[in-house]
């Protein structure tokens, strides 16, 4: 997803704080990304799955740090993985860009590593450009190189991507740019009890 405008992000955030129901008004993406942040805290199995498939497999029994994230950033109404972007930094990771669901664990040797994942829902596409997911790693390093003020800060970065494995074929030109790949799919057979977003989306299909 590209940047939101700032007047959208913040009515989105006022009715969520006012209505509490992300369920109606939320995108398809957040159905997809909400899920999946909160599985992140809540899921040691997952989360250490999560962690396998990344470049720090080695720190599988890392911990996250959302509360820490949450803190430093010290925006009440955003939740800790979402809304992570600078437009402070204008290189070309940074630039009108915005990470999906953006995470730090530290291992027991106190590494802190972010991990910045983007979010493609099933009819969701790249731009032909190649912008958006070539700035992910660009951002990943330049975060972990001097992170913006309101980032906590941390010494080693990645990506990765979840998606349809319907749309590999067609994302291909762009999951290079993501080290860790993991499908909805593989989600849905290993964790089915994580994988609420189809209840959701027939959910509001049927209110419709
Ligand atoms: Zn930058």
């Amino acid at each position: 997803m590209s940047r939101l405008l700032e007047s959208n992000r913040r009515s989105e955030v006022e009715i969520f704080a006012t209505q509490g129901c992300f369920m109606k008004y939320g995108s398809i993406e957040y159905q997809y990304a909400a899920p999946i942040a909160q599985a992140l805290v809540d899921d040691p199995d997952f989360r250490r799955w999560v962690l396998s498939k990344s470049v720090f497999a080695e720190f599988v029994d890392a911990r996250i740090l959302n509360k820490e994230i949450g803190r430093h950033r010290s925006n009440p109404t955003a939740e800790w993985w979402r809304f992570h972007f600078t437009e402070k930094c204008r290189c070309d990771g940074c630039s009108g860009k915005e990470t999906d669901i953006f995470t730090i664990f530290e291992s027991a040797s106190g590494v802190r590593f972010a991990l910045h994942f983007e979010i493609k829902q099933p009819k969701d596409k790249f731009k032909q450009d190649g912008i958006q997911s070539r700035g992910y790693p660009l951002r990943a390093q330049c975060w972990a190189d001097k992170p913006p003020a309101k980032v906590l800060p941390h010494q080693r970065a990645s990506t990765g991507i979840f998606f349809s494995e319907e749309k590999r074929e067609e994302y291909e030109p762009h999951l290079q740019h993501f080290k860790t790949l993991i499908t909805f799919e593989e989600i849905e057979r290993e964790f089915p009890h994580l994988a609420v977003w189809h209840a959701t989306l027939n959910g509001n299909a049927a209110a419709k």
